[in-house]
């Protein structure tokens, strides 16, 4: 069992993430330049060439700005649902894109990763958050997000490693030199989530089975890394949950790269099991079938091709 995750860059200015099993490589959202991720990769010792789909959470530039670099002429799979695309349509080069269009709460396939999209309150056409499964193994990725749902709780709950967004530190929002119509726009139900929300969040969703957690999204002006630390471990530890490490992504940076590692006390082992089995009866409803040109991996009956280039 092995899922392979590292936050290549989380800020305003860009997001992207790397998850790989030994033989899937995808990124969740493309916002930094082609060279720029290609660059980075390098740097954890993965080639350009290996990334095999991108998943968009939404349109926003952030995630996007990358897109059509990393697309590479269509060798790369694009996944998102048909809210993002439609968001995505005016952006030059976009009409060139090829996209495997899926439906927030219906998972699909690719290579050997299965991926489950939840839908997330933030300003965007139909942003969404994933899970994502190899062999037992959960990661999940949410960063945009105005406020914590019942839904994102639920699909968070039973994952091995978090990418999380951490944003602002409330305070420092609130008194940030900035346009009262954009302190508002964050601090609303569809902007996006506060060290001490984000803290609440992974307290409350956190057990034996939760490894890893990478804080994501930090604001430059409006936010700390070490108030965002404090912040989640102050919230894990008074729930006990000591065992889980707290790493923070940059901007201008990679993160650490988290290799996967399940191994831990009995109740580890149970709760690994116990996903295994699910992920198996799941996987018997997503029927693999192969891409017609474009990336030579299969994807489920749960998307739907629209080529236009
Ligand atoms: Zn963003
Ligand atoms: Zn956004």
């Amino acid at each position: 069992m092995s899922l392979r995750v590292c936050v290549l860059g989380s800020s305003s200015s860009g997001n992207c993430t790397l998850v790989a099993s030994p033989s899937t490589a995808i990124l969740v959202d493309a916002g930094f330049s082609g060279r720029e991720t290609v660059r980075r990769l390098g740097e954890i010792g993965v080639a350009g060439e290996a990334i095999q789909a991108i998943c968009l959470t939404h349109e926003h530039s952030d995630h996007t700005a990358g897109l059509t670099a990393l697309y590479r002429g269509g060798r790369v799979a694009l996944f998102a649902n048909s809210g993002t695309i439609q968001g995505l349509e005016a952006r030059p080069g976009a009409d060139k894109l090829s996209w495997n269009i899926f439906t927030p709460g219906s998972p699909f396939a690719i290579g050997d990763l299965r991926v489950e999209p939840f839908s997330v309150p933030h300003d965007a056409y139909d942003p969404v958050g994933f899970v994502i499964l190899h062999e037992g193994c959960r990661v999940g990725v949410v960063t945009d997000m105005g406020m914590v749902t019942g839904l994102i709780r639920e699909r968070l709950r039973a994952c091995n490693a978090l990418v999380i967004e951490s944003n602002h530190d409330e305070l420092l929002l609130k008194n940030a030199d900035r346009p009262w119509h954009l302190k508002q726009r964050i601090f609303s139900r569809q902007g996006h989530l506060s060290n001490e929300h984000a803290a609440d969040l992974i307290a409350e969703i956190a057990g034996p089975h939760l490894r890893v957690v990478f804080l994501a999204h930090l604001s430059d002006q409006c936010n700390r890394p070490e108030l965002a630390l404090a912040a989640v471990n102050d919230a894990l530890r008074k729930r006990g949950m000591t065992h889980v490490a707290v790493k923070l992504s940059a901007k201008d940076r990679v993160s650490d790269v988290w290799d996967g590692a399940l191994e831990g006390p009995p109740e580890d082992q149970e709760v690994g099991a116990g996903q295994k089995g699910h992920q198996q009866a799941g996987q018997a409803d997503i029927p693999v079938r192969g891409t017609e040109g474009g990336a030579e991996i299969p994807v489920a009956d749960h998307v739907t091709k629209m080529d236009r280039a």
